[in-house]
């Protein structure tokens, strides 16, 4: 899946994400010589699910959707990963997320593997009373693959911490009994953590204040520019601007905002409340992601969707740091080019991985009935995210390798002794 206006228009070779993944786990798999076997067994997912299920809209008539679920590896533990609604959802594209998520997780040491789900739809074009049918019967059509000791999911692109609840509901009516732990992201109410809400943005915001440290800069004045003002893009661009840093350029869905004087995420969350984009915000200039991918800033935040800084335009990319906040968003024939310029590159299992690391503290909670401080989360999520920093750090170093391949090189070599030790069954 690619937005509509990324450079893949411009027809050269681009990789979509299951090519994206698997070439960046085969570049993974090689650095650490790992053997034909268990590559074999890396490199598919365990599981797949396509359901087709029909809801009766507003007017009355019928309408059939699609929607996906991929296990990929379960050997750390059970599965776990977001679900996804959006029109361009396909199974290669859950695919390649399902095993990004078994390393995300193997990388900051949870005990979870990985998997993803999705439902080919417009969530922006259902109504409410739609949208909750929508995500009942999916949930109802994932009964038995879903569960607190077997498969997690959370929210992602289109879904959020209401799309939890209905579905934790849905799952806790068929079982006859209150079941928190099948979904992570709930609303704070119904046994969400503290904290859960904001944790993708700020695990992005502790490390690319790594990343600009390491390029000897600080965050308090930095330039920055965010493509994406969802879950991720918005928590990011919040905390950033927190911390000091200078929003320069901010695009969605519908359109961008750019001010050199720096923008206000509150005024800009405040508008998109009112009219469904931060486009067209009081006090902002247009910009198009073209040009906002393409800004010189001592640190870009992708937050939308995969695939956007391509072969094809990375070239033209004048950050000092790229913080990865969405999964895939960067191609892998990209990262070469990137570092030629000098461009340093938070890998998005690394970056983006707060969501699932506060995901975990949320799972633990629901099995302990005992909820955490949001002090104590953040405190924890800080923790764990700098030493998955440090560990990559020391990788990159020790091998004289980038970031995104050191990252891989932790998590694939994690998930491979972890296979190899259960051993095969029969
Ligand atoms: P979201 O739906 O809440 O937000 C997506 C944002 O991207 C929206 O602001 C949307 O308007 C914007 N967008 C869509 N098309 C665009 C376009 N053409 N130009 C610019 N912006 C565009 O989704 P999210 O949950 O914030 O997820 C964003 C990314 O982060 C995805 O890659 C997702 O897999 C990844 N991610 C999410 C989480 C999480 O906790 N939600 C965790 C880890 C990774």
């Amino acid at each position: 899946m690619t937005i509509s206006n990324a450079p893949e228009a411009s027809g050269a070779k681009t990789q979509g994400a299951l090519e994206s993944a698997l070439a960046e786990f085969d570049h993974a798999a090689d650095q650490l010589a790992l053997s034909p076997d268990i590559r074999a067994v890396l490199r598919l997912p365990k599981r797949e699910w396509t359901v087709n299920f029909p809801v009766t809209m507003d007017d009355g008539h019928v309408r059939v959707f699609t929607g996906y679920r991929v296990q990929h590896n379960v050997s750390r533990g059970p599965a776990k990963g977001g679900i996804r609604f959006h029109p361009a959802t396909d199974l290669d594209e859950v695919r390649a997320l399902a095993m990004w998520m078994t390393w995300k997780c193997a990388l900051v040491n949870v005990p979870f593997g990985g998997a993803k789900g999705g439902v080919t739809v417009d969530p922006r074009k259902l109504s409410a009373n739609e949208l909750q049918h929508v995500t009942r019967r999916f949930a109802t059509e994932l009964q038995g693959v879903i569960g607190p000791e077997v498969d997690i999911p959370a929210p992602d692109v289109g879904t959020n911490a209401q799309t939890m609840a209905w579905i934790m509901d849905t799952v806790s009516m068929h079982a006859g009994y209150t079941v928190p732990g099948v979904v992570t992201g709930k609303p704070v109410s119904v046994g969400g953590s503290e904290g859960r809400a904001d944790a993708t943005g700020m695990g992005v915001m502790f490390t690319a204040q790594r990343a600009l440290r390491e390029a000897g800069i600080d965050m308090a004045g930095a330039s920055v520019a965010v493509q994406g003002f969802g879950n991720v893009g918005e928590a990011a661009a919040r905390l950033i601007h927190k911390r000091g840093g200078r929003l320069v350029a901010i695009t969605d869905v519908g359109g961008g905002v750019a001010n050199p004087g720096g923008l206000d995420p509150a005024k800009l969350s405040a508008h998109l409340r009112e009219t469904g984009s931060i486009a067209g915000a009081p006090g902002t200039t247009p910009i198009d992601n073209e040009t906002l991918l393409a800004l010189d800033v001592d640190l870009l935040v992708l937050a939308a969707l995969e695939g956007q800084i391509t072969a094809a335009n990375a070239g033209a990319v004048r950050a000092k740091v790229i913080a990865e906040g969405a999964n895939g968003p960067v191609t892998p024939n990209a990262d070469p080019i990137l570092a030629d310029h000098g461009v340093v590159t938070v890998p998005d299992i690394l970056c983006n991985s707060g969501g699932v690391i506060v995901s975990y503290f949320e799972w633990v909670q629901n099995l302990q009935s005992f909820a955490w401080p949001a002090a104590q989360v953040a405190d924890r999520l800080e923790h764990i995210i700098g030493g998955a920093y440090d560990e990559v750090a020391a990788v990159r170093a020790r091998d004289g390798i980038g970031a995104r391949l050191a990252a891989h090189v932790i998590a694939i070599g994690r998930v491979a002794e972890a296979t190899e030790i259960r051993g095969l069954y029969p």
